[in-house]
């Protein structure tokens, strides 16, 4: 292999930091400017640069070429500015950069497979270059963060949750792969663009989605093995519960919309029962939105009470109430409620607003996943104010214009009673004297340490008790001094070892209930886990001969 060939290896290019025994050694002399520059330094000067652009677009833009020139400076820069360049690379420029990918388009970043690809996937997953996949990110575009269809533009989200995977969870990136299945698109706009990349069609279902979606699951299996974790990411609802509970029994599969989201709010819930007082099985909910995001949580909840308490799920699910678009869910309405809704009919008489069934129902806990900006307003806050000692508020839908309310009407409207955290990053606020720090219930603390311990135990089934077994690891790392601040989850800063602790407990979860294949278990999964998550990062810059056909995550 020539050295000019290699400065054009993303894998293995180290740019200007490849020294001066390097560049005898591999043909590099000449193709290089003579400056020996440090990896730190090269870090330095591209923060440098990213800070420059005022165009969030741009920052995404810069990050993706990085990755595609020099993969492990790339990874580097994210996990040494986590805070600052998640907001780029994963929601909320990502959505930006799908609704446009078409125009920014330039090299594809993973696995497009079409209608057109009907009957020949097995021979489309043999096109991609690697061949021990460990997770793989799955998305059909059509509901694209709160953004809505856009088709094939939607390969932004698999590559974005993939590099996360890597900067958090230290899963090697060769082992990564990002799929979007195209079956058309119902987005007039794309369908019109000249510069769409996806099929020009409406959208198929039914049987023919159907007859896609399975064979690609097939595809997967008989590929990669049964240890391969698929993340289905950003399908409509009315597919996704479908494909995950279709799939679950015979696939490793994870919906991060509902499973993901579920989790990572029972671990904000646990950890304010320290704030709020009781046991979770003490408190009343309502949700406004019953879709993916709100059922999962809602179904999680009801789960870890029966786990504290030894109560059925029945019993349980009737501390929860679910408001839709028609209002709060009650028994009358249940013949024409879709499946997912009808365990959250309670007997009730029907309620319209959401003002009406906080007063009704008397929540303790009020959570915001309707997709529909400031729908708590000061109304609906204040009641909660004068029920509650310490109301707790999750305006969780996303991006920021959608929370359902901010931060300071949250502690304003509550005379700075209120314990909030919502979807979309807010900053701290200073309320009579004291500075609130509003949590952020980011997926992010959750999927890629999730996914590590999956992978490390060499899991072959996702099982609800390791989702709950992730929910205690986040909450049990909220200490004394968040607390003092309002803080429900602790800081992103130390997402790193806060993944590797998620992933050590998903593993030994996974190991108890007899899923792992790993074997025999590590004696210390904490560090099993640290320590590959570290690993890729750790590595000497240049690798030439390893291209891990073993993968560097595998336990055995
Ligand atoms: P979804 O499956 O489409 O569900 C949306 C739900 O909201 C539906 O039940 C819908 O009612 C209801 N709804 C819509 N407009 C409403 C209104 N005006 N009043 C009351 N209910 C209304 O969407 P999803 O996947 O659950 O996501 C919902 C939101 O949660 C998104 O904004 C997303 O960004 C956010 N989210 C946040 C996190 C996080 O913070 N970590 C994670 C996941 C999702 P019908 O069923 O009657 O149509
Ligand atoms: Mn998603």
């Amino acid at each position: 292999a020539s050295g000019y060939s290699l400065l054009r290896d993303p894998r293995h290019n180290k740019g200007l930091a490849f020294t001066e025994n390097e560049r005898d050694s591999h043909y590099l002399r000449g193709l290089l400017p003579p400056v020996f520059l440090t990896q730190q330094i090269q870090e330095k000067k591209l923060m440098h640069n990213i800070r420059q652009y005022q165009v969030p677009l741009q920052r995404y833009t810069a990050l993706m070429e990085l990755q595609e020139r020099n993969e492990r400076l790339f990874y580097k820069l994210l996990i040494d500015n986590v805070e600052e360049l998640l907001p780029v690379v994963y929601t909320p420029t990502v959505g930006e950069a799908c609704q446009k990918y078409g125009s920014i388009f330039k090299r594809p970043q993973g696995l497009y497979i079409s209608l057109k690809e009907k009957g020949m996937i097995l021979e489309v997953l043999k096109n991609w270059p690697e061949r021990s996949v460990q997770v793989i990110v799955v998305t059909d575009g059509e509901r694209i963060l709160g953004l809505g269809d856009l088709g094939c533009q939607g390969m932004g989200i698999p590559v974005g949750k993939l590099s996360l995977y890597t900067a958090l969870g230290g899963v090697r990136p060769s082992a990564c792969l990002p799929i979007t299945i195209d079956v058309g698109t119902n987005n007039e706009k794309l369908l019109n663009d000249e510069f769409y990349i996806g099929l020009r069609q409406r959208r198929a279902t039914g049987q023919e989605y159907a007859e896609l979606l399975h064979e690609f699951m097939t595809a997967v299996k008989q590929n990669y093995g049964e240890k391969v974790l698929i993340q289905f990411e950003d399908f409509a609802n009315h597919n996704a519960f479908e494909l995950l509970a279709k799939y679950s029994s015979s696939h490793l599969v994870f919906n991060d919309d509902i499973q993901g989201t579920a989790s990572v709010v029972l671990a904000g819930l646990l950890a304010s029962l320290r704030l709020l007082g009781g046991t979770l099985a003490d408190h009343r909910f309502l949700f406004l939105g019953a879709g993916e995001a709100g059922t999962g949580i809602a179904e999680l909840i009801a789960l870890e009470i029966s786990k504290q308490t030894g109560n059925p799920i029945e019993e349980n699910r009737k501390k929860i109430w679910l408001v839709d678009s028609k209002g709060l869910i009650v028994d009358s309405r249940k013949e024409s409620l879709q499946h997912f809704k009808k365990p959250w009919a309670h007997e009730h008489e029907p309620v319209k607003t959401l003002v009406d069934a906080v007063k009704a129902i008397k929540p303790t806990i009020l959570i915001g996943t309707s997709g529909v900006g400031k729908q708590f307003t000061k109304e609906v806050v204040e009641a909660m104010a004068s029920l509650n000692e310490k109301p707790l508020i999750m305006a969780l839908s996303n991006p920021t214009s959608q929370a359902e309310c901010t931060a300071e009407e949250a502690y304003t409207w509550t005379e700075g009673r209120a314990i909030f955290a919502s979807g979309s990053p807010f900053d701290p606020f200073e309320y009579n004297g004291k500075v609130f720090v509003p949590g952020q219930a980011n997926n992010a603390y959750i999927f890629p340490g999730f996914g590590l311990g999956v992978i490390i135990s060499g899991a072959i089934r996702v099982h609800d008790d390791m989702l709950l077994a992730a929910s205690e690891a986040l909450a049990a790392q909220v200490t004394e001094e968040h607390y003092e601040r309002g803080m429900i989850y602790p800081p992103f800063s130390d997402i790193r070892k806060i993944s590797a602790n998620i992933a050590a407990k998903v593993a030994a979860k996974a190991y108890e209930l007899g899923l792992a294949s790993h074997l025999p278990q590590p004696k210390d999964l904490v560090k099993s886990c640290g320590g590959l998550g570290s690993k890729y990062l750790k590595r000497p810059g240049f690798i030439r001969n390893n291209r891990a056909t073993n993968g560097d995550n595998g336990a055995s």
